[in-house]
This record gives structure tokens, C-alpha cells and sequence, in this order.
């Protein structure tokens, strides 16, 4: 990676403190994040706390938080209405082992009414978890066992998900360090939005796939949206073949009042989302087909599920008030808006690429924003022709500019942005290419 020396020293002078503390936090925590997610070159900011759309680190500067928490906040931070609602459950009960009334009610319903594929709905923690669930779910109730999963998706970090193709690695890296090889077995990769190549695989493997996992759009691999005919053929495949399809909608679920499904109008089998559902603590779910939802229902003895999985948090009490009142907030109208101003973004970002003739070029549906400097990404082996150093210039050019987010070109739009943030970005967006000399 060869980032821009100005634009690092800039960086670098303005951040001191936040070097300093994750430096100190890292003796302690392997990346520093204490979950993880910390990576950015030179050095993470270290943030001291967050209000609405912004931002502030410990250095003092004050950023538009385009990352959301890793892609949760879609509120922004400290959201009035779910801090009220968290605070009042925490007073009432946080955790309880019996059901109560009526948090995971309310909960799935919200789900169930918004999304019509869904009629019985689990809750887990993380994304991970959710996607474990539906491949149980899937493999008990095909009696299969392969997974099918797009070449670049990505789906959480239990083995079978993290091995394969992945724009986290090189290419030819499909097993990460630790993954066993049986992981890799368990794998059949078909290429995205190339429906007849998607459907060659399925029918080859197809007596042996239980379930396929799909992202409506690729999300970490780039904000890579599916075409509808992709999704209406995965469809149709997967049922005439007797495959469990689920939709991973753990990022791509406020693309659309009900989800990216609602959008495409595809109704997978199963459901995971995760994230943003959760108004920014730790929510997410397994939904669909009342059929396949059944094996996790205890027979009339009250003792024994076909399928037994269980999540001592799955029903935590403060996590499911923020998440109902987040969705709750989420109206028909706040999608809208939330899309247009995407759509604006991209837009906006498609135009510079051309006014100046170069390949820069946006991607990504609703809230969800990815940026590429190449010919136009479509799936994997277009994403690998993107040139990695340009995007990560930029993201840094915009750190400075006051502009947070991910270090791989990616943006996500909160409720809590308007428009006239929206105008300061897509000004310091064009600012950042001249800055780095791109453009005059
Ligand atoms: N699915 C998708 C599409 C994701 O982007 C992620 C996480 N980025 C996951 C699943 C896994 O979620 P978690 O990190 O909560 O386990």
C-alpha cells in the first residue's frame, strides 16, 4: 500500500493523542479495537465520544461519521429516543431467563409486519451467530450439507464463512490461518450477478447444497448491489432444486422499509439481519418460513426441539428495546429520504468520474456507498481491478477533511445526516481528489 506522504503527515501531526492511547490499548488488545475493527493506516483515530452525525477523537477533531459503528448507527450516535428507551427497560429488567412481555414480542412483529417472507423470527447477538442458525436451520431441514455462498461474500467469521474467496485476502488465500480444510469442503462459491454462471454451479453441486447464503448486495466486498434478474434467478434455481435460500441482510436490511428483499421484491426462505436493527447494541435475528422456523419450536411436552440452538443474550431486554425503538424510527419516509440522499452520493461521485475523466465511480443501494477507481464493479474479479491505493488516498485526503469512515472506501448515510452535510461531503469529496493531485 503506498499511501500519500502529505496527506500522512497531516494525519499523523493532528492525531498525536489518539496514536499514543491505541498504542497503549494495543499491549492489552490485539489491533487495539477492542473488537477488532481498528484497522487504518497509518494509525486508527481513538475516539472520545460521538452525538448525532459527529464524531470527536481524542485529539479534538471533529468528524461526519460516515462508518456508523461499523455500519449499526443508523440513527447516528446517542440517539434520543433509544437512549430514553434503553434507560427506562434498564430500570424495569435488562435480562431475564422466561419470557417477558412484550419486548420480543413487539420485536417481531416490527420484522414480520415490515417483511413479508418473514413469519416466525429468532434473536441472536451477532451476524455470525444469525448466519450459524440458518445453516443449521437449512441443513436439518434439507438433510444436505454444503453451503453456497458468493465468490466475495462475506457472512461473519465462523469457519465455513471465512473460507473461499474474499477481498479481505489474496486471491488464492481461500483458508485463513486456523480455518480447518474440511471448512473449504463445506463450500460451493458461484460468481455474483452472473445468474447463468450461479445457476451452472447450483446444478452441479445441486443434490448436495443445503442452503445459499447471499448478500442482496455484496457489502464489505464493496457496496456491490445485485441485479434484480441475479436474485429472481437464485430464486427460481433454489427452489427446484430444494435449496434453502437466505438472504443475508445483516448490513443491506435499511436499504428498504422491510429490507433489500422488499426492494428487489425476492422473498428468500430465510432471513439474517443484524446490526442497525439493533439501534446500537448487540441485536440480531434468524427469520422466515414458519416451516423451516419450526424446528427450533419444542414439541407439545414442552421439552424437546427438533433443532436446539439457544443465545443467552438472543432476548436480552435493554438490547431489544433499542432495537424496537430504532425500527420504530425507521419509517417508510426516513427510508426515503435515506435513499435519496444515497442515490445523490452516488450520483454526484459517478459525475466527478466523468467531468474529469477518470475511473472513479460509485456503487451501492440505499444507505450503503462504495467507491472504485477502475472499470466499473459488477463482483469479484472487477473489485480485484480496482486500484486499492487510489481509494485508500482518498479515505485518508477525507479523514483529514474532517470526513470519517471505513479505510476501504465504503460510506454509510445515517438518519442523522442532512442534506447539508451531504453537501460539505461530496465538496471535500471533490477537494480530496485535488489534494492528492487526481484531479486539477
Ligand atoms: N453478514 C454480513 C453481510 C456482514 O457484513 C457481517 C459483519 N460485517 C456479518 C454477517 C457478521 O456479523 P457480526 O460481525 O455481527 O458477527
Amino acid at each position: 500500500m503506498s499511501l500519500d506522504e502529505a496527506q500522512t503527515k497531516i494525519y499523523v501531526e493532528r492525531t498525536q493523542r489518539s496514536r499514543q492511547l491505541w498504542e497503549t490499548t494495543r499491549e492489552l488488545i490485539p489491533t487495539g479495537h477492542a473488537g477488532g475493527m481498528g484497522a487504518f493506516a497509518p494509525h486508527p483515530i481513538v475516539v472520545e465520544h460521538g452525538k448525532g452525525c459527529w464524531l470527536w477523537d481524542v485529539d479534538g477533531n471533529r468528524y461526519l461519521d460516515l462508518r456508523l459503528g461499523d455500519w449499526v448507527l443508523i440513527h447516528g450516535h446517542s440517539d434520543e429516543d433509544i437512549r430514553a428507551a434503553v434507560h427506562e427497560q434498564m430500570g424495569k429488567m435488562v435480562q431475564v431467563g422466561a419470557p417477558e412481555w412484550d419486548l420480543g414480542h413487539s420485536m417481531a412483529t416490527l420484522l414480520v409486519e415490515r417483511t413479508p417472507s418473514i413469519e416466525q423470527v429468532r434473536f441472536f447477538v451477532s451476524g455470525t451467530d444469525a448466519n450459524a442458525c440458518a445453516i443449521r436451520l437449512a441443513r436439518g431441514f434439507t438433510g444436505r450439507r454444503k453451503i453456497a455462498k458468493a465468490i466475495g461474500g462475506y457472512h461473519g467469521t465462523s469457519d465455513p464463512l471465512v473460507a473461499g474467496r474474499s477481498v479481505l485476502r489474496e486471491p488464492d488465500d481461500i483458508l485463513p490461518l486456523g480455518v480447518p480444510p474440511q471448512a473449504a469442503d463445506e463450500i460451493v462459491e458461484f460468481p455474483y450477478n452472473d445468474p447463468d454462471g450461479a445457476e451452472e454451479v447450483l446444478r452441479r453441486h445441486g443434490d448436495q447444497i443445503a442452503v445459499l447464503l447471499v448478500e442482496p448486495v455484496m457489502t464489505a466486498a464493496g457496496m456491490i448491489a445485485a441485479t434484480g434478474e441475479f436474485l429472481r434467478r437464485l430464486r427460481s434455481v433454489t427452489e427446484e432444486l430444494g435449496i434453502v435460500l437466505v438472504f443475508d441482510e445483516v448490513v443491506t436490511y435499511p436499504i428498504a422499509y422491510g429490507g433489500a428483499q422488499t426492494y428487489f421484491g425476492v422473498d428468500p426462505d430465510l432471513t439474517t439481519m443484524g446490526k442497525a436493527i439493533g439501534g446500537g447494541l448487540p441485536v440480531s435475528a434468524v427469520g422466515g418460513r414458519r416451516e423451516l422456523m419450526q424446528l427450533l419450536e419444542p414439541d407439545p411436552s414442552g421439552e424437546r426441539a427438533a433443532m436446539s440452538v439457544m443465545a443467552t443474550f438472543g432476548g436480552n431486554s435493554a438490547c431489544l428495546a433499542a432495537g424496537i425503538a430504532c425500527l420504530t424510527k425507521l419509517t417508510r419516509e426516513a427510508h426515503a429520504e435515506l435513499a435519496a440522499r444515497g442515490d445523490r452520493v452516488r450520483s454526484h461521485i459517478d459525475d466527478l468520474g466523468v467531468r474529469h475523466g477518470i475511473p472513479l465511480h460509485a456503487t451501492g443501494l440505499g444507505h450503503l456507498i462504495g467507491i472504485h477507481w477502475g472499470e466499473r464493479v459488477v463482483d469479484y474479479d472487477t473489485r480485484l481491478l480496482d486500484d486499492r491505493d487510489k481509494v485508500r488516498n482518498i479515505n485518508l485526503a477525507l479523514d483529514n477533511l474532517g470526513y470519517y469512515q471505513t479505510f476501504t472506501g465504503l460510506f454509510l448515510l445515517s438518519t442523522a445526516i442532512g442534506d447539508q452535510e451531504i453537501d460539505g461531503f461530496l465538496g471535500a469529496f471533490e477537494r480530496s481528489l485535488q489534494v492528492l493531485g487526481y484531479v486539477d
